[in-house]
């Protein structure tokens, strides 16, 4: 067990810790993994957690972190699911929500400077009374820090107009594995493309300068609904495609998804009947009154039911409450990948038919964030409070995501839990993998900003042994079947 050195405990005073009770916070994310599992496989109890207050205070940390050879893992609203902010090897967390606030505004460029610590949240209701807003978010907004949401996959609600997180962001001030605090521009070296997505394996940001937008004019949502998938696709393709312009987001739920919280109480009827794709417009009332004569024209082309007004802005309303149903089953397991457009409607007919097959239903809702690309959300119900079951039904889980990676996609972010996927459902070309661990080379070469993420798994998560854990857990499973069928699905 490491302590703190007493230089930092005078220097941090209360901004720091090694109490065990206190760092057993930082071991864990929004996601439930058995405990024995977890401790097998990572030790994620930090040893000790620093709040720090400014980039030097950041630097200072990982200077002695370096020194020591311990392991640091960033870490800010903590809403990750695949561990991406939980340690695999102890050491240190740096907790970044002190880091919080804006540093300035160029309303004429459209331009703010912020720190990393600062929520969505808190961000869009500093522009909004100033008459400007965020161009997009994540729907974890009241959480999710501007860092975190760079350091993950940066898509979510907006994404279709605005592109990912990345696009809008001009320069970085990051504070590297060294210790040095460097200023990253979009064409420095390194640059800003380099620390996003990177999970915080190359650097801590300290200092985020990007685009903003000024509030729109007029805004309406309309909800689409359909006994099958295939039209509410087609009218999103379109939609993604310019002919509703100027739509802002586009989001699908499932029948299967609609019918579950309908039956829980937390959807109004006849939504749990239909698929249903949301479409929000933004932009001048003038625009949107002909984007809204376009989808009426794709309601009647693809034969789609257009849902009342007050339903279309409800479900607008929920996008900061998509895991709402977990309310109803607290024991959902998840997959998050990207689709291509072209291929959801066969992922959902697979993964619902796999469903069947293994007596789950599969709840499935998708953000499309671009004219190619769905961010697809599968849900389903298993029992934590059965660790063999829920073991066994993480099986699923891969043939999720292979029967997305064949269909042209793969997981969306990484983290820990990911790691074996890398190899198994190849979710980088070869020559991207070497390139991004050549990056973690060159600025990274002890290793010690966030290990066991991103760039390959740990040696008990290695692509032979998880593959017979899966094969394992797969056979197993079927002796659940018959209970699993049991579970009180309609
Ligand atoms: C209900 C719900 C909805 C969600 N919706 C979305 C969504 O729409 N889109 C989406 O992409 N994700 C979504 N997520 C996942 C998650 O909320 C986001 O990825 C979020 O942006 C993470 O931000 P955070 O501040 O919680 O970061 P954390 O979870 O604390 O950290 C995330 C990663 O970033 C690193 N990190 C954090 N801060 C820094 C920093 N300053 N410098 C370097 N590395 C850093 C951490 O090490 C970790 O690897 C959702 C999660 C939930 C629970």
């Amino acid at each position: 067990m490491i302590q703190l050195p007493k230089n930092l405990k005078e220097r941090f005073g209360s901004r720091c810790t090694d109490s065990r009770f206190e760092c057993s916070f930082y071991g864990r994310d929004v996601a439930y993994i058995p405990p024995f599992l977890v401790r097998l496989l990572t030790r994620p109890v930090p040893d000790m957690v620093f709040r720090p207050l400014c980039a030097e205070e950041v630097s200072e940390i990982i200077a002695f972190a370096g020194r020591r050879r311990l392991a640091v893992t960033p870490r800010a609203g903590g809403s990750t699911a695949l561990g991406s902010c939980v340690p695999v090897k102890a050491g240190i967390v740096i907790d970044l929500n002190g880091l919080k606030g804006v540093l300035g505004f160029e309303a004429g460029k459209e331009k703010v400077k912020v720190l990393p610590g600062t929520t969505w949240a808190e961000l869009d209701g500093y522009l909004r009374r100033r008459g400007y807003c965020v161009r997009s978010y994540p729907s974890s907004f009241h959480v999710a820090t501007i860092g975190g949401w760079l350091s993950g996959g940066g898509c979510g609600v907006g994404s279709l107009r605005y592109g990912p997180l990345v696009n809008q962001v001009s320069s970085l001030e990051v504070v590297l594995p060294s210790g040095e605090i460097r200023r990253v521009t979009r064409h420095s070296q390194p640059c800003v493309s380099w620390f996003a997505a990177a999970e915080g394996t190359l650097g801590v940001i300290t200092g985020v300068e990007l685009k903003v937008r000024t509030l729109p004019e007029a805004t309406r949502h309309f909800l689409l609904a359909s006994k099958e998938p295939g039209g509410l696709f087609e009218a999103a393709r379109d939609c993604a495609r310019g002919l509703a312009h100027p739509v802002y987001n586009l989001h699908y739920n499932s029948r299967s998804l609609n019918w579950a919280l309908q039956t829980g109480g937390l959807a109004p009827e006849p939504l749990g009947r239909y698929h249903t794709l949301a479409v929000s417009l933004e932009g001048t009332p003038t625009d949107l009154d002909r984007a809204g004569e376009s989808i009426w024209s794709m309601v009647k082309g693809y034969g789609l039911t257009m849902l009342d007004d007050s339903l279309a802005l409800e479900e607008w309303e929920n996008r900061f409450r998509l895991l709402r149903i977990r309310r109803l089953y607290p024991s959902l397991l998840a997959c998050e990948l990207l689709v291509p457009t072209a291929s959801c409607q066969q992922y959902l007919e697979e993964v619902e038919n796999l469903g069947r097959q293994a007596g789950v239903r599969m709840l499935t809702y998708a953000h499309i964030i671009s004219r190619d690309q769905a961010l697809v959300m599968t849900l389903y119900y298993s029992d934590e409070g059965n660790p063999f079951r829920y073991l066994c039904d993480a099986s699923l889980t891969a043939r999720i995501y292979r029967t997305g990676c064949r269909l042209g996609g793969g997981p969306y972010t990484i983290g820990f839990w990911n790691t074996p996927y890398l190899h198994l459902q190849k979710i980088h070309h070869p020559d991207r993998l070497q390139e991004l661990r050549q990056r973690k080379l060159l600025l990274d070469p002890q290793g010690i900003l966030n290990p066991g993420k991103v760039y390959g798994p740990t040696p008990l998560l290695s692509p032979v042994l998880f593959g017979i854990g899966l094969k394992a857990a797969g056979f197993l499973r079927v002796f659940l079947h018959e209970r699993v069928r049991c579970d009180g699905w309609e």
